[in-house]
């Protein structure tokens, strides 16, 4: 039996109300888009689900797919038969038999958009419901939490089943939260803060401050690789290269060792800032956690984050690393960050950077930069890549590797 189209249900957004339509146009955009490579797939959606016709596409391979897509809540391989009583009956037991072990519950949900069907939905349930119990004669009907679930719909041009329910990755279609700046380093944070934000709906571009030639292409490289595994949640993704170079030199002559980092993360924030004006983004997202390194105690985020009143998020504020590194692994992007390649920050760090910093000191110490100069300086020497799935260079040097083998 052959599954001819794969239902999608949508999860959260069934509470949107009259934005509602919106975000639904939305994540059909982003299935669409996600999958482009499958020519002959048709995807249509209602209030309620979304279907995807598969007109002799491979259906794991497109699930595959539909896994990486926010605000899917989870969907289902369908099989579609004839209107006939018989040939559902026949269906139902083959499917449910590819999950069934003695002694198992199940249930059968019937709904009905063709009225004209000689059934009701009760009347379906109990039929399908005996034809199973006869099938397997260990097995037992149960309303609540059954171990299968075999749903069944009658519509105008023919009958649809599934058994199977996959989960999806919920939260919200890209694209629905406007767009907002990641600041990626090498590190493990920040391309985990980066999928969190998407999660919820936003659109990112990647910012990357390096410093050649402290640190080195294979860094930047590694940036870029990293960002690559985000888009597949993304789409494209545009990644900002911003020249740090002059900035940290200017910091490390005038800036007493104990400061060094706070200034250097106001920088950074200041540069981020402008660039998010330049492109028309409003928020900001980093990968900082409470109390993990200097830099992210509460008193250097208030230090830090006195440059703007531009919202900063935070996704991993209250995350424990074990957790962080969970999701890394989880999306891919674990064994890039732990490559030792040193972003800008590593090179410059200072040895015992204060845990609590003064603004009003700070404030004093900056007057020894030309901060417009130097803020400009970095903005002009800005560089713009576009980022796809296709771009990580690690992911190619494995598939070379394989063709060696
Ligand atoms: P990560 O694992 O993301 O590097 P971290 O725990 O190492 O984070 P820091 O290096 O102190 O912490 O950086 C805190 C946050 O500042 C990062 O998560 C990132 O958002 C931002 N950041 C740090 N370095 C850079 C950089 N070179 N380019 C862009 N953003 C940076
Ligand atoms: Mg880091």
């Amino acid at each position: 039996m052959q599954v001819t189209e794969i239902m999608l249900r949508y999860g959260e957004l069934s509470t949107k109300g009259k934005n509602k339509k919106y975000f639904i146009k939305k994540l059909l955009n982003n299935v669409k888009n996600k999958l482009k490579p499958f020519k002959q797939l048709e995807v249509k959606s209602n209030r309620d689900r979304m279907y995807i016709t598969l007109n002799g596409e491979e259906a794991d391979l497109v699930m595959e797919e539909l896994k990486d897509v926010f605000g899917i809540q989870s969907f289902s391989p369908v099989v579609k038969v004839e209107k006939s009583l018989e040939e559902a009956k026949k269906a139902v037991v083959s499917l449910i038999g590819r999950h069934y072990e003695k002694g198992m519950s199940f249930k059968i949900n019937t709904r009905r958009s063709d009225h004209e069907f000689e059934y009701d939905t009760n009347d379906l349930n109990r039929l399908l419901g005996k034809t199973v119990a006869e099938a397997y004669e260990d097995s037992v009907v149960q309303m609540k939490n059954p171990d299968i679930t075999a749903r069944v719909e009658i519509r105008h041009n023919g009958i649809y089943i599934s058994v199977d329910t996959i989960l999806g990755l919920g939260g919200l279609p890209v694209g629905t939260a406007g767009k907002g700046m990641l600041m990626l380093s090498g590190g493990i944070d920040s391309p985990v803060a980066g999928y969190l934000a998407l999660k919820r709906g936003m659109t990112i571009e990647a910012v990357h401050f390096h410093s050649p030639p402290y640190t080195s292409p294979q860094a930047l490289q590694k940036a870029k690789d990293l960002t690559s595994k985000l888009a597949r949640y993304a789409g494209p993704i545009q990644f900002i290269e911003v020249p740090f170079t002059e900035i940290q030199e200017a910091i490390k002559k005038e800036i007493p060792d104990s400061y060094s980092m706070t200034v250097t993360r106001r920088m950074m924030l200041r540069l981020t800032d402008e660039i998010r004006k330049r492109r028309d983004s409003l928020a900001i997202a980093n990968g900082e956690s409470l109390g993990q390194v200097a830099s992210q105690t509460l008193e250097s985020m208030l230090a830090i984050n006195e440059v703007t009143s531009t919202p900063i998020l935070r996704p991993l504020i209250s995350m424990d690393k074990n957790e962080i590194i969970d999701i890394a692994k989880q999306i891919d992007t674990f064994e890039l960050a732990v490559q030792p390649f040193e972003d800008c920050c590593t090179v410059f760090a200072p040895v015992k950077p204060k845990t609590k910093p003064k603004l009003d000191k700070v404030k004093e110490l900056e007057k020894a930069l030309d901060i417009e100069q130097l803020v400009q300086n970095a903005l002009d020497g800005l560089k713009i890549d576009h980022i796809t799935t296709h771009d990580n260079t690690s992911d190619q040097q494995d598939n070379l590797f394989e063709s060696l083998l």
